[in-house]
C-alpha cells in the first residue's frame, strides 16, 4: 500500500488525517491508537512493519526509527 493523507483505520475503522507525507499512520493505514498498539497485535505490528518499509524506499532511504509515535 501506499501513503494515504486521509483513511478508516483497517483494524478499528476510525477516522485519520494525517499530519505530513511522512505521518506512519498514513503508511499503515492505522489510527495513532492502533500504531501505539501494535506490540500487543501480530496484524498491527505487521502492518507497522510494511509501513516502515514502504515509506523508507519512497524517501530513498534506510528504515527509520520512529516506529513508536
Ligand atoms: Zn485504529
Amino acid at each position: 500500500m501506499s501513503f494515504r493523507p486521509t483513511f478508516d483505520c483497517l483494524w478499528c475503522g476510525a477516522r485519520h488525517v494525517s499530519r505530513s507525507p511522512a505521518d506512519l499512520q498514513g503508511w499503515a493505514q492505522l489510527c495513532s491508537e492502533c500504531v501505539g498498539r501494535a506490540g500487543d497485535n501480530a496484524f498491527l505490528r505487521f502492518r507497522l512493519k510494511r509501513a516502515l518499509e514502504e515509506r523508507a524506499s519512497a524517501a530513498g532511504t534506510g528504515p527509520a526509527d520512529d516506529a513508536k509515535p
